[in-house]
Protein backbone atom coordinates (compact mmCIF):
# COMPACT_ATOMS: atom_id res chain seq x y z
CA UNK A 1 0.00 0.00 0.00
CA UNK A 2 1.21 2.98 -0.90
CA UNK A 3 0.93 6.57 0.48
CA UNK A 4 -2.14 8.65 -1.22
CA UNK A 5 -1.88 11.93 -2.49
CA UNK A 6 -0.04 12.38 -5.68
CA UNK A 7 -3.24 12.64 -6.98
CA UNK A 8 -5.12 15.08 -4.51
CA UNK A 9 -6.04 18.43 -6.02
CA UNK A 10 -3.42 20.67 -4.49
CA UNK A 11 -5.80 23.53 -1.86
CA UNK A 12 -6.01 26.63 -3.48
CA UNK A 13 -9.00 28.36 -2.20
CA UNK A 14 -10.33 27.62 -5.50
CA UNK A 15 -12.81 25.10 -6.55
CA UNK A 16 -11.10 22.35 -8.77
CA UNK A 17 -13.33 20.69 -10.96
CA UNK A 18 -13.06 16.52 -10.36
CA UNK A 19 -12.20 14.70 -13.88
CA UNK A 20 -14.43 13.68 -15.75
CA UNK A 21 -14.63 9.73 -15.77
CA UNK A 22 -14.51 8.89 -19.25
CA UNK A 23 -11.16 10.88 -19.03
CA UNK A 24 -9.76 8.70 -17.24
CA UNK A 25 -11.90 5.23 -16.75
CA UNK A 26 -11.51 4.03 -20.90
CA UNK A 27 -12.83 1.15 -22.97
CA UNK A 28 -9.87 -0.70 -24.84
CA UNK A 29 -10.13 -3.68 -26.95
CA UNK A 30 -8.99 -5.19 -23.88
CA UNK A 31 -11.31 -3.79 -21.23
CA UNK A 32 -12.07 -1.13 -19.35
CA UNK A 33 -9.09 0.13 -18.51
CA UNK A 34 -7.81 3.05 -15.62
CA UNK A 35 -5.55 5.12 -17.12
CA UNK A 36 -3.57 6.81 -14.03
CA UNK A 37 -3.50 3.38 -11.88
CA UNK A 38 -2.41 1.78 -15.06
CA UNK A 39 -5.11 -1.58 -14.33
CA UNK A 40 -8.08 -3.45 -16.31
CA UNK A 41 -11.09 -4.40 -14.52
CA UNK A 42 -12.43 -8.21 -15.94
CA UNK A 43 -10.03 -7.67 -18.59
CA UNK A 44 -11.12 -10.01 -22.01
CA UNK A 45 -7.57 -10.70 -22.46
CA UNK A 46 -4.50 -11.70 -20.27
CA UNK A 47 -2.92 -7.99 -18.90
CA UNK A 48 -0.28 -7.11 -16.47
CA UNK A 49 -2.53 -5.86 -13.94
CA UNK A 50 -6.05 -7.26 -13.62
CA UNK A 51 -9.13 -6.50 -11.11
CA UNK A 52 -11.54 -9.07 -11.56
CA UNK A 53 -15.16 -8.71 -9.77
CA UNK A 54 -15.93 -12.64 -9.43
CA UNK A 55 -14.91 -15.94 -10.68
CA UNK A 56 -17.32 -16.49 -13.97
CA UNK A 57 -15.40 -17.34 -16.82
CA UNK A 58 -16.40 -14.22 -18.41
CA UNK A 59 -15.14 -11.85 -15.96
CA UNK A 60 -11.86 -14.17 -14.71
CA UNK A 61 -9.41 -14.94 -17.70
CA UNK A 62 -6.36 -16.85 -17.28
CA UNK A 63 -2.51 -15.89 -17.52
CA UNK A 64 -2.98 -12.18 -16.58
CA UNK A 65 0.61 -11.10 -14.84
CA UNK A 66 -1.24 -9.87 -11.40
CA UNK A 67 -4.47 -10.05 -9.99
CA UNK A 68 -6.67 -8.04 -7.28
CA UNK A 69 -9.39 -9.53 -5.76
CA UNK A 70 -11.66 -11.14 -2.81
CA UNK A 71 -9.92 -13.54 -0.96
CA UNK A 72 -12.79 -15.79 -2.48
CA UNK A 73 -13.01 -15.05 -5.98
CA UNK A 74 -8.90 -15.55 -6.04
CA UNK A 75 -9.72 -19.24 -4.32
CA UNK A 76 -12.58 -19.69 -7.10
CA UNK A 77 -9.78 -18.84 -10.09
CA UNK A 78 -7.51 -20.79 -8.57
CA UNK A 79 -10.25 -24.10 -8.55
CA UNK A 80 -11.40 -23.26 -11.93
CA UNK A 81 -8.43 -22.73 -14.16
CA UNK A 82 -5.48 -23.57 -11.97
CA UNK A 83 -3.34 -22.00 -9.34
CA UNK A 84 -0.46 -21.39 -12.36
CA UNK A 85 -3.58 -19.90 -14.76
CA UNK A 86 -5.06 -17.55 -11.96
CA UNK A 87 -2.60 -15.13 -12.24
CA UNK A 88 1.08 -15.02 -11.83
CA UNK A 89 0.91 -12.63 -8.74
CA UNK A 90 -2.53 -12.89 -6.58
CA UNK A 91 -3.12 -10.09 -4.25
CA UNK A 92 -6.52 -10.64 -1.88
CA UNK A 93 -8.70 -7.43 -1.06
CA UNK A 94 -10.33 -7.26 2.15
CA UNK A 95 -13.88 -6.05 1.42
CA UNK A 96 -13.65 -2.73 2.44
CA UNK A 97 -10.12 -1.87 3.19
CA UNK A 98 -8.52 0.57 0.69
CA UNK A 99 -5.90 -0.04 -1.56
CA UNK A 100 -4.10 3.62 -3.27
CA UNK A 101 -1.45 3.49 -5.87
CA UNK A 102 -0.62 6.09 -8.21
CA UNK A 103 -3.07 8.16 -6.63
CA UNK A 104 -5.83 6.09 -7.50
CA UNK A 105 -7.84 4.47 -4.19
CA UNK A 106 -9.49 0.96 -4.49
CA UNK A 107 -11.68 -0.33 -2.67
CA UNK A 108 -14.37 -3.45 -2.99
CA UNK A 109 -17.85 -3.45 -2.11
CA UNK A 110 -20.41 -6.77 -2.35
CA UNK A 111 -22.32 -7.35 -5.44
CA UNK A 112 -24.19 -10.42 -4.29
CA UNK A 113 -24.30 -12.04 -7.43
CA UNK A 114 -21.62 -15.39 -6.51
CA UNK A 115 -19.51 -16.12 -3.25
CA UNK A 116 -16.66 -13.64 -3.08
CA UNK A 117 -18.43 -11.35 -5.85
CA UNK A 118 -17.24 -7.49 -5.57
CA UNK A 119 -18.02 -4.45 -7.34
CA UNK A 120 -14.95 -2.28 -7.55
CA UNK A 121 -14.91 1.01 -6.35
CA UNK A 122 -12.40 3.51 -8.28
CA UNK A 123 -11.36 6.89 -6.92
CA UNK A 124 -9.13 9.24 -8.89
CA UNK A 125 -8.91 13.20 -8.05
CA UNK A 126 -12.08 13.59 -6.79
CA UNK A 127 -13.99 11.16 -9.03
CA UNK A 128 -15.23 8.40 -8.43
CA UNK A 129 -16.43 5.14 -10.61
CA UNK A 130 -17.86 2.05 -9.42
CA UNK A 131 -17.64 -1.24 -11.48
CA UNK A 132 -20.09 -3.55 -10.62
CA UNK A 133 -19.36 -6.64 -12.59
CA UNK A 134 -22.45 -8.60 -12.40
CA UNK A 135 -25.08 -8.42 -9.19
CA UNK A 136 -28.23 -8.74 -8.21
CA UNK A 137 -30.20 -7.17 -4.97
CA UNK A 138 -31.89 -10.32 -3.85
CA UNK A 139 -31.24 -12.16 -0.43
CA UNK A 140 -28.57 -15.08 -1.64
CA UNK A 141 -27.58 -17.25 1.37
CA UNK A 142 -24.20 -17.85 0.01
CA UNK A 143 -22.69 -14.43 -0.57
CA UNK A 144 -22.79 -10.98 0.89
CA UNK A 145 -25.41 -9.01 0.05
CA UNK A 146 -25.22 -5.80 -3.04
CA UNK A 147 -24.19 -2.47 -0.95
CA UNK A 148 -24.94 0.53 -3.32
CA UNK A 149 -21.62 3.13 -3.38
CA UNK A 150 -23.05 6.83 -4.70
CA UNK A 151 -20.74 7.50 -7.36
CA UNK A 152 -20.01 9.49 -10.59
CA UNK A 153 -19.86 6.92 -12.84
CA UNK A 154 -22.02 3.63 -12.42
CA UNK A 155 -20.78 0.60 -14.74
CA UNK A 156 -23.39 -1.89 -14.76
CA UNK A 157 -24.72 -4.77 -16.84
CA UNK A 158 -28.00 -5.31 -18.48
CA UNK A 159 -28.33 -8.63 -19.27
CA UNK A 160 -32.23 -8.91 -17.85
CA UNK A 161 -33.12 -4.99 -18.83
CA UNK A 162 -36.57 -5.49 -20.46
CA UNK A 163 -39.13 -4.52 -18.45
CA UNK A 164 -40.63 -8.43 -19.11
CA UNK A 165 -38.16 -9.33 -16.96
CA UNK A 166 -39.47 -9.05 -13.09
CA UNK A 167 -37.76 -12.30 -11.49
CA UNK A 168 -40.21 -13.60 -9.03
CA UNK A 169 -39.20 -14.21 -5.33
CA UNK A 170 -36.84 -17.30 -5.43
CA UNK A 171 -38.30 -18.89 -2.51
CA UNK A 172 -41.30 -19.29 -4.39
CA UNK A 173 -39.17 -20.93 -6.97
CA UNK A 174 -38.20 -23.82 -5.01
CA UNK A 175 -41.57 -24.46 -3.67
CA UNK A 176 -42.56 -25.12 -6.91
CA UNK A 177 -39.90 -27.35 -7.57
CA UNK A 178 -40.47 -29.10 -3.91
CA UNK A 179 -44.15 -29.81 -5.09
CA UNK A 180 -43.09 -31.13 -8.08
CA UNK A 181 -41.05 -33.86 -6.35
CA UNK A 182 -44.01 -34.58 -4.19
CA UNK A 183 -45.98 -35.21 -6.92
CA UNK A 184 -43.62 -36.95 -8.82
CA UNK A 185 -42.02 -39.62 -6.28
CA UNK A 186 -41.08 -41.96 -8.91
CA UNK A 187 -39.31 -39.49 -11.07
CA UNK A 188 -35.69 -38.08 -10.39
CA UNK A 189 -36.23 -33.85 -10.70
CA UNK A 190 -32.88 -33.13 -12.60
CA UNK A 191 -32.61 -29.37 -12.31
CA UNK A 192 -30.19 -27.37 -15.15
CA UNK A 193 -27.83 -24.76 -13.02
CA UNK A 194 -25.04 -22.92 -13.92
CA UNK A 195 -21.63 -24.54 -11.64
CA UNK A 196 -20.68 -21.39 -9.73
CA UNK A 197 -22.96 -19.88 -7.57
CA UNK A 198 -26.71 -21.22 -9.03
CA UNK A 199 -25.63 -24.34 -7.86
CA UNK A 200 -24.73 -23.80 -4.09
CA UNK A 201 -27.49 -21.21 -3.90
CA UNK A 202 -29.99 -23.50 -4.87
CA UNK A 203 -28.66 -25.97 -2.33
CA UNK A 204 -28.75 -23.15 -0.03
CA UNK A 205 -32.34 -22.40 -0.91
CA UNK A 206 -33.41 -26.26 -0.30
CA UNK A 207 -31.71 -26.52 2.80
CA UNK A 208 -33.73 -23.37 4.28
CA UNK A 209 -37.17 -24.65 2.68
CA UNK A 210 -36.24 -28.30 4.91
CA UNK A 211 -34.94 -30.55 2.44
CA UNK A 212 -32.68 -32.20 4.61
CA UNK A 213 -32.10 -35.31 2.07
CA UNK A 214 -29.02 -35.90 0.18
CA UNK A 215 -28.42 -33.69 -2.84
CA UNK A 216 -27.33 -35.52 -6.05
CA UNK A 217 -24.30 -33.48 -8.09
CA UNK A 218 -23.22 -34.42 -11.61
CA UNK A 219 -19.61 -34.44 -11.16
CA UNK A 220 -19.10 -30.99 -13.12
CA UNK A 221 -20.55 -29.28 -9.75
CA UNK A 222 -18.49 -31.32 -7.32
CA UNK A 223 -15.24 -29.51 -6.73
CA UNK A 224 -17.11 -25.74 -6.57
CA UNK A 225 -19.24 -27.26 -3.75
CA UNK A 226 -16.70 -28.57 -1.96
CA UNK A 227 -14.62 -24.89 -2.11
CA UNK A 228 -17.95 -23.20 -0.61
CA UNK A 229 -18.17 -25.42 2.15
CA UNK A 230 -14.68 -24.72 2.44
CA UNK A 231 -15.28 -21.25 2.47
CA UNK A 232 -17.61 -21.60 5.23
CA UNK A 233 -20.91 -22.16 3.41
CA UNK A 234 -23.29 -24.78 4.61
CA UNK A 235 -24.56 -27.11 1.89
CA UNK A 236 -25.44 -30.55 3.73
CA UNK A 237 -25.07 -33.64 2.72
CA UNK A 238 -24.03 -34.09 -1.13
CA UNK A 239 -23.17 -37.03 -3.60
CA UNK A 240 -21.73 -37.75 -6.38
CA UNK A 241 -24.74 -39.29 -8.74
CA UNK A 242 -23.83 -43.13 -8.51
CA UNK A 243 -23.06 -44.57 -11.68
CA UNK A 244 -25.33 -47.69 -13.38
CA UNK A 245 -24.76 -50.74 -11.67
CA UNK A 246 -24.51 -52.41 -15.31
CA UNK A 247 -24.33 -51.42 -18.60
CA UNK A 248 -27.05 -49.28 -19.62
CA UNK A 249 -29.03 -49.55 -16.08
CA UNK A 250 -30.93 -46.77 -15.00
CA UNK A 251 -34.04 -46.02 -13.15
CA UNK A 252 -31.86 -44.41 -10.26
CA UNK A 253 -32.92 -41.40 -7.76
CA UNK A 254 -36.23 -41.74 -8.10
CA UNK A 255 -38.13 -39.10 -5.93
CA UNK A 256 -34.75 -37.19 -5.48
CA UNK A 257 -33.17 -34.00 -6.23
CA UNK A 258 -30.64 -33.94 -8.72
CA UNK A 259 -27.94 -31.03 -9.84
CA UNK A 260 -25.82 -30.72 -13.33
CA UNK A 261 -25.04 -28.35 -15.46
CA UNK A 262 -27.62 -27.36 -18.63
CA UNK A 263 -27.18 -29.57 -21.72
CA UNK A 264 -26.40 -32.57 -19.42
CA UNK A 265 -30.11 -33.51 -19.79
CA UNK A 266 -29.25 -33.98 -23.66
CA UNK A 267 -26.11 -36.13 -23.21
CA UNK A 268 -25.75 -40.41 -22.65
CA UNK A 269 -24.98 -39.68 -18.74
CA UNK A 270 -28.87 -38.58 -17.64
CA UNK A 271 -29.69 -42.21 -19.02
CA UNK A 272 -29.26 -43.17 -15.67
CA UNK A 273 -31.99 -41.23 -13.98
CA UNK A 274 -35.35 -42.10 -13.07
CA UNK A 275 -37.37 -40.63 -16.10
CA UNK A 276 -36.25 -37.57 -15.23
CA UNK A 277 -38.18 -34.28 -14.60
CA UNK A 278 -35.98 -31.77 -16.44
CA UNK A 279 -36.30 -28.62 -14.92
CA UNK A 280 -33.52 -25.45 -15.09
CA UNK A 281 -33.03 -22.73 -12.97
CA UNK A 282 -32.31 -19.66 -14.80
CA UNK A 283 -33.55 -15.96 -15.15
CA UNK A 284 -33.90 -16.94 -18.64
CA UNK A 285 -36.48 -19.52 -18.01
CA UNK A 286 -39.18 -16.75 -17.55
CA UNK A 287 -39.02 -16.43 -22.13
CA UNK A 288 -40.87 -19.33 -22.34
CA UNK A 289 -40.29 -19.93 -25.59
CA UNK A 290 -36.38 -20.85 -24.50
CA UNK A 291 -37.28 -23.15 -21.88
CA UNK A 292 -39.66 -24.61 -24.42
CA UNK A 293 -37.03 -25.33 -27.04
CA UNK A 294 -34.33 -26.54 -24.34
CA UNK A 295 -36.96 -29.45 -23.49
CA UNK A 296 -36.99 -28.14 -20.00
CA UNK A 297 -40.41 -29.36 -18.26
CA UNK A 298 -40.03 -27.28 -15.33
CA UNK A 299 -38.73 -23.61 -15.26
CA UNK A 300 -37.61 -22.38 -12.60
CA UNK A 301 -36.71 -18.70 -13.01
CA UNK A 302 -34.19 -18.11 -9.96
CA UNK A 303 -31.45 -15.56 -11.04
CA UNK A 304 -28.05 -14.27 -10.03
CA UNK A 305 -27.97 -11.33 -11.88
CA UNK A 306 -31.02 -8.04 -11.18
CA UNK A 307 -33.92 -7.75 -13.30
CA UNK A 308 -35.50 -4.60 -14.63
CA UNK A 309 -36.72 -3.18 -11.14
CA UNK A 310 -33.19 -4.43 -9.66
CA UNK A 311 -31.43 -2.45 -12.44
CA UNK A 312 -33.37 1.21 -12.44
CA UNK A 313 -33.48 0.68 -8.30
CA UNK A 314 -29.59 0.18 -8.52
CA UNK A 315 -29.32 3.31 -10.34
CA UNK A 316 -31.18 5.48 -8.40
CA UNK A 317 -29.66 4.35 -5.32
CA UNK A 318 -26.00 4.86 -6.47
CA UNK A 319 -27.80 8.51 -7.93
CA UNK A 320 -24.34 8.36 -10.50
CA UNK A 321 -25.29 11.28 -13.32
CA UNK A 322 -24.07 8.66 -15.30
CA UNK A 323 -24.52 4.84 -16.05
CA UNK A 324 -22.44 2.99 -18.45
CA UNK A 325 -23.54 -0.36 -19.67
CA UNK A 326 -21.10 -2.95 -20.50
CA UNK A 327 -23.82 -5.69 -22.05
CA UNK A 328 -27.06 -6.96 -22.33
CA UNK A 329 -30.14 -5.45 -23.34
CA UNK A 330 -28.42 -1.56 -22.93
CA UNK A 331 -31.30 -0.15 -25.36
CA UNK A 332 -34.04 -0.37 -23.00
CA UNK A 333 -31.94 0.47 -19.82
CA UNK A 334 -30.51 3.75 -21.23
CA UNK A 335 -33.98 4.84 -22.76
CA UNK A 336 -35.40 4.36 -19.01
CA UNK A 337 -32.32 5.71 -17.67
CA UNK A 338 -32.81 8.93 -19.64
CA UNK A 339 -36.28 9.34 -18.70
CA UNK A 340 -34.95 9.60 -15.45
CA UNK A 341 -32.72 12.27 -16.03
CA UNK A 342 -29.51 9.94 -15.99
CA UNK A 343 -27.29 10.03 -19.19
CA UNK A 344 -26.60 5.92 -19.81
CA UNK A 345 -23.90 4.92 -22.44
CA UNK A 346 -23.02 1.91 -24.52
CA UNK A 347 -20.04 0.22 -23.90
CA UNK A 348 -20.32 -2.71 -25.92
CA UNK A 349 -17.51 -4.57 -23.76
CA UNK A 350 -16.30 -7.73 -25.99
CA UNK A 351 -16.47 -11.41 -24.65
CA UNK A 352 -18.95 -10.94 -22.22
CA UNK A 353 -22.07 -13.44 -21.96
CA UNK A 354 -24.79 -14.60 -19.83
CA UNK A 355 -23.02 -17.64 -17.44
CA UNK A 356 -26.55 -18.15 -16.64
CA UNK A 357 -26.62 -20.33 -19.93
CA UNK A 358 -23.94 -20.91 -20.67
CA UNK A 359 -22.44 -24.81 -20.51
CA UNK A 360 -19.71 -24.72 -18.99
CA UNK A 361 -18.45 -26.83 -16.20
CA UNK A 362 -15.39 -28.16 -17.82
CA UNK A 363 -14.69 -29.96 -21.02
CA UNK A 364 -15.83 -33.12 -19.60
CA UNK A 365 -19.04 -32.14 -18.50
CA UNK A 366 -21.80 -31.40 -21.63
CA UNK A 367 -20.90 -33.40 -24.33
CA UNK A 368 -20.80 -31.81 -28.11
CA UNK A 369 -24.31 -31.34 -28.80
CA UNK A 370 -25.20 -29.08 -25.85
CA UNK A 371 -26.57 -25.98 -27.16
CA UNK A 372 -24.53 -22.79 -27.21
CA UNK A 373 -25.14 -19.91 -25.43
CA UNK A 374 -27.25 -17.02 -27.20
CA UNK A 375 -29.37 -14.46 -26.09
CA UNK A 376 -33.19 -14.63 -26.72
CA UNK A 377 -34.51 -12.74 -29.37
CA UNK A 378 -35.48 -9.45 -28.90
CA UNK A 379 -38.75 -9.80 -30.92
CA UNK A 380 -39.44 -13.06 -28.98
CA UNK A 381 -39.47 -10.83 -25.66
CA UNK A 382 -41.20 -8.28 -27.21
CA UNK A 383 -43.93 -10.36 -27.92
CA UNK A 384 -44.05 -11.96 -24.62
CA UNK A 385 -44.51 -8.13 -22.91
CA UNK A 386 -46.99 -7.24 -25.34
CA UNK A 387 -48.71 -10.55 -24.18
CA UNK A 388 -48.20 -9.28 -20.74
CA UNK A 389 -49.47 -6.06 -20.65
CA UNK A 390 -52.48 -7.05 -22.15
CA UNK A 391 -52.96 -9.65 -19.17
CA UNK A 392 -52.55 -12.99 -21.61
CA UNK A 393 -50.97 -16.36 -20.47
CA UNK A 394 -47.79 -14.54 -21.04
CA UNK A 395 -47.27 -13.12 -16.64
CA UNK A 396 -44.78 -14.89 -15.21
CA UNK A 397 -47.30 -16.59 -13.15
CA UNK A 398 -48.21 -18.93 -15.98
CA UNK A 399 -45.18 -20.30 -16.03
ZN1 LIG B 1 -21.33 -13.51 -13.29
ZN1 LIG C 1 -21.09 -11.90 -16.51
Amino acid sequence: MAPDGAGRPKETGLHIAAPRPDSWMQVTPKGLYCVPGDFYVDPARPVPRAVVTHGHSDHARPDHEAVLATSETLAVMRARMGAERAGRRQQALHPGDTLTRDGVAIRLAPAGHVLGSAQVVIEWRGSRVVVSGDYKRRRDPTCAGFEPVACDAFVTEATFALPVFRHPPAEREIQRLLESVRLFPDRAHLVGVYALGKCQRVIALLREAGWERPIYLHGAMLALCDLYERLGVRLGELRPVPAPEKRGGGGLLAGEIVLAPSGAEATPWVRRLAEPVVCAASGWMRVRQRAKAKGVELPLIVSDHADWDELLLTAAEVAAPEIWVTHGREDALIHALAQRGVRGRALHLIGRGEEDEEPEAGPSAVQPGAEPAEPPAAEQLAAEAAAQRQGGAGGPDAL
